[in-house]
């Protein structure tokens, strides 16, 4: 086979941008193929109700090392989300209020005790399907886990609410091992793993880191190109464009979501236990929300269980003078739950903070997109083998990205660092 290029990329998200980087820099000639008129994939920062704002992914951490060595590399600098006062949470419908500090407290026991077993169970949060002790559990949700401990109403709807806005899903959905996973990383502490998700970000939004990985791409960012098919040969892979342009290469490295899987021709197949989570797609449905309004004078935060439209909505900072802020939110279902008009989000905003009035609103139809199907993939019940049979698929198409990532799965930091495996693994294979 004549190769075009030593390397097909498929998708430029973190884990495309970076995988073409680290190719690039070992010297590989690779081009990359973008469905999307941008970069960025599920990161999108784009300017909404008059500020740039996160449509899709946002935080970052320090306990997340692949994304902070790229802060460090690019010298990006990071803000802070404050950390709230005042705190509302739903109980069988009813609203309570109180402290952000007594809201934790109420949950703790509960959190603590949903994960206690996370250090056991994933001793090597980076090997995550080393050991047995995951597979029986494989097939329990975290309602399953939250039925076991004998939970106070409030306390189990805390912890519901809790963990469907981790799941961007209800909790019925996501598989215990995944929340078992992110306890993992998070060295067994529920508390930080909050902090990590919802504390620090990039000062100039995700785009910068984006930006500045792009420019270090030394091969072609081709936006607007679909990829329909991949066939992988015994002496390369041809990499087939919906507009029938054919592109022969060495390898190909994947990165679409797990939920845009089945959208794409694999002529050899992909392993059997992937093939069904190809076909279910993964739990997160839901959606994130941002909202102008006016009402509050303090940081707060706001939860609800799994059967509210909301899982969490929270104060992000003032903007402009005139008494409004910008605050985010999470919802978990965004068929059920659509954010279309104003009214409406103003019912659902309202069901859990009291006394605000929202006058504008932004939002990313995730689950509608074709490019992504869902949020940030969380596994169901009895998908993390297959899951790991694409990340560890042998021969000349390598996945990478986040949805596949063994430690951070889920974040961008995953998406870093499961690039970094694969371009190391196609280096030593093929190149
Ligand atoms: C609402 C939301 C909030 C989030 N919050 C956070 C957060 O706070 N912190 C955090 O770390 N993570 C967060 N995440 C998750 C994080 O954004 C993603 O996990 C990460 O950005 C995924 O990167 P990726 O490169 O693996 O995949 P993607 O970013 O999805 O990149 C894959 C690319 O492939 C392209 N593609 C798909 N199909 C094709 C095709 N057939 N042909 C060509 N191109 C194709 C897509 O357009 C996309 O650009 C959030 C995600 C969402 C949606």
């Amino acid at each position: 086979m004549n190769h075009d290029v030593d390397v097909v990329v498929v998708g430029a998200g973190f884990a495309g941008l970076t995988v073409a980087r680290e190719l690039g820099w070992m010297g590989a000639q690779v081009v990359v193929l973008e469905g999307r008129d941008r970069i960025g994939g599920r990161t999108w920062t784009d300017t909404r109700m008059g500020e740039p704002l996160e449509m899709g992914g946002g935080w970052i951490h320090w306990m997340q090392g692949h994304v902070w060595s790229e802060v460090t590399r690019y010298k990006l600098p990071v803000a802070e989300t404050p950390w709230p006062d005042t705190a509302h949470w739903l109980v069988g419908g009813t609203r309570r209020s109180g402290s952000a500090a007594e809201l934790l407290e109420r949950m703790n026991d509960g959190m603590r005790r949903s994960i206690e077993d996370c250090m056991e169970v994933f001793k090597r949060p980076y090997e995550p399907t080393a050991g047995n002790g995951w597979r029986d559990l494989d097939r329990l949700s975290v309602t399953d886990r939250l039925a076991e401990l004998d939970l106070d109403d409030e306390a189990y709807a805390l912890c519901d609410a809790m963990w469907s806005q981790n799941f961007n899903a209800p909790a019925a959905t996501g598989a215990l091992t995944q929340a078992l996973r992110w306890g993992a990383v998070s060295n067994g502490d529920w508390q930080l793993l909050l902090d990590i998700c919802s504390h620090w970000r990039f000062r100039d939004g995700t785009v910068s880191l984006a930006n500045a990985i792009r420019a270090d791409v030394s091969g072609d960012v081709e936006l607007g190109v679909h990829v329909a098919r991949i066939d992988e040969r015994p002496d390369g892979v041809v990499v087939t464009t919906a507009d029938g342009r054919e592109i022969a290469a060495r390898a190909c490295v994947v990165t679409v979501p797990i939920g845009v899987l089945g959208s794409i021709e694999f002529t050899s197949g992909l392993p059997q236990p992937a093939r069904q989570v190809a076909a279910d797609g993964q739990s997160s449905q839901g959606f994130k929300l941002w909202v102008r309004a006016r009402g509050a004078d303090q940081p707060f935060i706001a939860m609800a269980p799994s059967d509210e439209p909301l899982a969490l909505i929270q104060w992000e900072h003032a903007f402009g003078d005139g008494g409004e802020f910008t605050a985010f939110s999470f919802g978990t279902d965004a068929r059920k739950f659509p954010v279309t008009d104003l009214e409406t989000v103003n019912q659902y905003v309202g069901r859990l903070v009291p006394g605000i009035e929202v006058t504008d609103f932004a939002s990313h139809d995730w689950v509608g997109d074709p490019y992504a199907r869902q949020t940030w993939a969380m596994l169901r019940p009895n998908q993390l083998e297959g899951v790991q049979a694409l990340a560890t698929m042998p021969g000349r198409v390598t996945f990478a990205g986040a949805d596949y990532a063994r430690g951070w799965c889920s974040f961008i930091d995953g998406a870093i660092e499961s690039a970094m495996r694969a371009a190391r693994t196609l280096r030593e294979r093929v190149l």
